[in-house]
């Protein structure tokens, strides 16, 4: 099959709205990163999403819509904070998962009773999804386990061959993914985090729970127990403080002969002042929304990233350094 990269207009979104309502995937643009996407209601095309990307079949999917769609068809019910959090928050990056109403394919939410709904920012993400006008089941559009792609050139190098159409919408701004929150208890709770942080969240609703898998227990979002986000080469990853600790070992390996970079935030990177630097910028938006595109680049050019935490843990860095441990996990 012949993957062509299209710029976003009337031409490519009829094409796409064609490929959707036959039962393929399209790729498309948001905010964060890119999405591959499905009829919702179409259980076929929900179910070739997973084998082109060889995505375990009890990780669910979260479904797409445009910002004038309503949801209510979808879901059984929205509690108050979570309309409180989509007046301030959507379209954007954030992902609300409410108790499902069942109407759309069954593998969309592997088994569970909840459905995820998001709806995307980016002016691409609502042009398609207005065009298509139905939900439309998306995870990122790379094959499972590897980095998320941030441009389509990263969506094409994954899954070249495997579909039709990857609508261009350029380089995705934010960076990680959505915060995805659990939106089914009396009080909302992280169940992934992202750009919209838990303190926002607060700031808004008053109080929010950050979910925890623990041993032995079935998890409410299966996405989170993965090894994920992983690029192609060795990875290793130190705490800020073990800082000196990652030098010493860039320098050990160099030695070696084995070709080692440092992936870590600008500040860091003076600190530690070694010549293979992967530097993620400054500010918490540059480090998130450069960080796949930095492990991309690394595993382009590394046998080795030595990744090391940014010092500040906390607001967005805490999704950043759940991507680093994930990507990062042997
Ligand atoms: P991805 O599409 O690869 O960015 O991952 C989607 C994330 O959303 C994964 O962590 C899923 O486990 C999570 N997710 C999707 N649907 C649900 C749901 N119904 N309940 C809880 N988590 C969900
Ligand atoms: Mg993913």
């Amino acid at each position: 099959m012949q993957t062509n990269i299209l710029t976003i207009d009337a031409v490519s979104l009829s094409l796409a709205k064609g490929i959707i309502l036959n039962g393929g995937a399209v790729a498309f643009p948001t905010e964060t990163v890119y999405g591959l996407g499905a009829n919702a209601f179409d259980e076929g095309a929900v179910k070739n999403i997973f084998a082109i990307k060889g995505r375990p079949a009890d990780n669910p999917l979260i479904v797409h819509v445009h910002k004038d769609y309503d949801i209510s068809s979808l879901v059984s019910f929205v509690p108050d904070y979570a309309k409180k959090l989509a007046a301030k928050f959507l379209p954007g990056p954030l992902t609300l998962v409410y108790k499902s109403c069942g109407k759309v394919a069954k593998s969309v939410s592997c088994g569970l009773d909840t459905l995820a709904i998001r709806i995307p920012s980016h002016s691409g993400a609502q042009d398609f999804l207005k065009y298509v006008d139905i939900p439309v089941a998306a995870p990122s559009a790379n094959i499972s386990k590897h980095v998320s792609p941030v441009s389509a050139e990263h969506v094409y190098a994954d899954l070249n061959g495997k579909i039709q159409l990857v609508l261009d919408g350029g380089k995705c701004t934010g960076g990680i993914e959505s915060t995805v929150l659990d939106c089914t208890g009396e009080v909302p709770a992280v169940l992934r985090s992202g750009l919209i942080t838990r303190e926002m969240i607060e700031e808004c609703v008053g109080v929010c729970n950050e979910y925890k898998l623990r041993k032995g227990e079935v998890a409410r979002s299966p996405g989170m127990k993965y090894k994920h986000y992983s690029p192609n080469c060795k990875t290793m990853l130190f705490a800020f403080d073990k800082a000196d600790k990652a030098v010493e070992e860039y320098k050990r390996q160099t030695s070696n002969g084995v070709k080692t970079f440092i992936l870590c935030d600008g500040a860091t990177a003076k600190l530690v002042g070694v010549e293979n630097i992967l530097n993620l910028g400054d500010s918490e938006n540059e480090i998130a929304s450069n960080l796949y595109a930095k492990l991309r680049e690394g595993e382009d050019k590394a046998q080795l990233i030595i990744a090391i935490s940014p010092q500040k843990q906390d607001g967005v860095m805490v999704g950043v350094i759940n991507r680093l441990e994930k990507a990062c996990k042997q």
